[in-house]
Order: C-alpha cells, then structure tokens, then sequence
C-alpha cells in the first residue's frame, strides 16, 4: 500500500481555498519546510483553534473573537444606520474605506433557492427584529451588482415594507459584476454618497 505523500496531500488541501492556486499552494509548502518548524507548529496550532475562537457576533453576524463583535459594541458608532453585507470580507473592505460609521447585518452569503439557501440562511429574520427593537432609520443594502445580490435586495425591501425605515443601496461607481471586496477605497465612496433610494 503506497502511503500519501505528506508534501502533495498538504498543497491539494491548500489550493482548494479560493484564489490559492495549485501552483501557489505547493509554493507555500515548500515554503513552510524552508522555514523554521515553530512557524508551522504555530500555524497549525492557530488552524485547531480557528474554529472553536472564532464565532459569530451574536448581534450583527460578523465573524469575532468574542460573543459580540467589536463593531456592535462600540458606542461611537451610528446605531441608526445598519449596512447589510453578503460576507466578511465586504464588511472589512467597508470598514478599511472608513467611509461608513454605521453598524451591520453580515448575511454570509445571497438568496439562492438553487443551492438550498432561502431567507433564513441569511438571517433576515433577525434582521427585521433589529429594524423593529432597535430604532433603526436606514438600510443600506451592499450586496453585489449581481442577479442573486439583485433578488435578496428586491427581498429585504419586501419583507420591511410595513417598516418606517428607509431603504438605500449603494450602486454607482461599483461596476455591473465588479465585486464589493476589491473595490477600492475611492469607489466605496463614492457608492455610498450616491446610494440610491429603494424604499423610503
Ligand atoms: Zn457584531
């Protein structure tokens, strides 16, 4: 029975994380034989824990060491206004631009009934809560310039229609299909001065 190589079975694992490809990955282990044993040793000591330190902010979704994130419980930010974002990393390309002093609703992910993922996936209930317990007077909606970003955009409006809550979403300068995480700091912007009203 031939055993796995270690070397190639490591690089497999790594080259299915998105925008690590193959070659980059067998880069990166040899990378890591190069370098001194306690990188690696932290590294995958790090890799163990991620999933057991690392949660969702109970209040807005948002991945964090702790049960609420630093965003919800920081008290200088602007609790009227609540940013909803597809994932993580559109939240830290927002929060990098500094041009939003608002708070979020981290949805991880859109409404695709193909892939089994329908409103509560998205937390939209919880969404709908907090616009009804915690006084909030605006949604901006940043999902991407995409069909699916599109529909759960046209959803939220829909399910806050009772609401007295304005609802914008940011779309100028952002490019049909251009994703929100790569924007840069200049588009995001200007996305937001020129959001555009979807619900008043
Ligand atoms: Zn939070």
């Amino acid at each position: 029975m031939s055993e796995k190589n270690p070397i190639q079975e490591l690089s497999e694992q790594l080259s299915r994380i998105p925008g690590l490809g193959k070659k980059s990955a067998v880069r990166m282990v040899y990378h890591l034989l190069k370098t001194s044993p306690d990188f690696s040793r932290q590294l995958g000591a790090n890799l163990m824990q991620l999933h057991e330190k690392v949660k969702r902010c109970k209040i807005c979704g948002h991945f964090s060491g702790s049960e609420i994130c630093p965003i919800c419980s920081d008290p200088s930010r602007d609790r009227k206004t609540i940013c909803v974002v597809e994932h993580d990393q559109d939240l830290m390309t927002i929060e990098n631009s500094g041009q939003f002093r608002g708070i979020f609703h981290v949805m991880h992910g859109v409404l695709s009934p193909i892939d089994g993922i329908g409103p509560e996936k998205l937390g939209l209930d919880s969404l709908k809560r907090r616009v009804l317990n915690e006084g909030i007077q605006e949604i901006i909606i940043a999902t991407n310039p995409t069909p699916e970003g599109d529909t759960t955009a046209l959803y939220i409006v829909k399910i806050m229609e009772e609401m007295r809550v304005t609802i914008t979403r940011i779309a100028t300068g952002l490019p049909v299909g251009g994703d929100i995480e790569y924007a840069d700091r200049l588009t995001i912007a200007r996305s937001f001065h020129a959001r555009m009203s979807m619900k008043e």
